[in-house]
């Protein structure tokens, strides 16, 4: 009876301490999510939150490292430009003027068009919202200002930037609504003058990269032909004679003979070597940029829409409602406007060739599939 009793005292004990420790527990995950509870809380902004410090590297250092981008960008630009020239100039030459020609006036007109839409991506003000700003969507918590449509603040900047894209550390600029247009050309077009320039220098770079060795694995795949050489040479190191009396030797060949190469030639090689890793590393990234670029062009929707327009696509899933971007006119119409080919511009005038032309609109005030414009009326009226 008292080893019953006993029990049933353990039993209540270790109930009441359970139940306290319960009790505990649940007042401190009551009072830890009363601390951070708001009614806003989203995945999105716990990620925002624990991405703050990255930002703030990039609001304080993107500045100073704008400068030193755009040195690495013009140093290898005028780098591989200049070997290209003192290369195949000469080589181009020994095959006559009509295949010289040709190739002199496509080459120069790509880097033509590459040189004018970095200089006019950098030196273009995106664009920024006057005092008064004819349609407010909201005030700009930064500059304590209103803000218009699709216009951003950039915290790199300091400033607002109407229809902003992003901030380019490689251009030193911000990317918004007068200079868009300047950036993707300058994307296409060094990407094509890129993919030209190894096109070009493709036999060259075989000779020299793949000079003395077997080629068993092309292109990317050179690291495997790095091995397979490697293996090859080890067995070719030995080389078994067979004697007479039934026995073998191993015999070493004898080295390769040495070339007398100069500076110039060791230059040369080299030269070769290194334009067309630069030139096939710009096409693989600047092409698959370009490509991002064009998709949201297609689309009217800039870099920052993007994540924005997601959002409000689940969230609107999630009622049952579509969500439908009210600035996507379809994709002919996207371009044109993008390009800015209104107004009797033509394709082969106003982006084959440098043309300092503005985009449509004043960046201030945008058509939606629902809104339209009326220059003569200080607003905007329901379609
Ligand atoms: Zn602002
Ligand atoms: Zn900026």
């Amino acid at each position: 009876m008292r080893i019953l009793k006993w029990r049933v005292n353990v039993c209540h004990w270790t109930t009441r301490l359970g139940q306290y420790l319960n009790l505990n527990c649940q007042m401190f995950k009551l009072t830890m999510l009363s601390l951070c509870y708001n009614a806003f809380m989203s995945p999105n902004i716990i990620l925002e939150t624990a991405m703050e410090p990255v930002f703030w590297i990039v609001d304080h250092f993107a500045r100073y490292m704008g400068p030193i981008l755009m040195g690495l960008v013009l140093t290898f630009s005028s780098a591989g430009v200049i070997i290209f020239y003192l290369i195949m100039i000469p080589r181009y030459l020994v095959y006559g003027w009509h295949w010289f020609l040709p190739h002199f006036i496509f080459g120069n007109l790509l880097l033509i068009n590459v040189i004018f839409n970095y200089t006019m991506g950098y030196l273009t003000d995106p664009g920024h919202p006057p005092q008064i700003v004819p349609e407010v969507v909201s005030i700009c918590k930064r500059c304590i200002a209103p803000k218009p449509p699709r216009a951003h603040h950039c915290s790199v900047c300091k400033r607002c930037v109407l229809r902003m894209d992003h901030h380019c550390p490689w251009l030193n600029n911000c990317v918004g609504f007068y200079n868009h247009r300047y950036f993707f050309l300058y994307m296409v077009y060094m990407m094509c003058g890129c993919l030209y320039g190894c096109f070009m220098f493709y036999p060259l770079f075989y000779e020299n990269f793949y000079v003395g060795k077997e080629v068993v694995f092309h292109g990317a795949l050179y690291p495997l032909n790095m091995a397979y050489n490697y293996w090859v040479s080890k067995k070719k190191s030995y080389t078994l004679i067979a004697v007479s009396n039934g026995t073998s030797i191993k015999l070493t060949p004898p080295p390769p003979p040495t070339l007398n190469l100069t500076w110039t030639d060791h230059l040369y090689h080299h030269s070769v070597i290194f334009v067309f890793f630069l030139g096939s590393g710009c096409v693989l990234a600047l092409g698959l940029l370009s490509l991002w670029h064009a998709r949201l062009i297609s689309h009217a929707e800039t870099s920052i829409e993007v994540h924005i327009n997601k959002n409000e696509r689940k969230r609107l899933a999630k009622l049952g409602q579509k969500f439908v971007n009210p600035y996507d006119y379809g994709f002919k119409r996207n371009w044109q406007l993008f390009l800015g080919l209104t107004e009797g511009r033509t394709f082969w005038r106003h982006i084959l060739l440098p043309s300092r032309h503005k985009p449509s609109g004043n960046g201030l005030q945008w058509e939606t599939t629902t809104f339209t414009v009326d220059s003569n009326f200080d607003g905007v009226r329901i379609l």
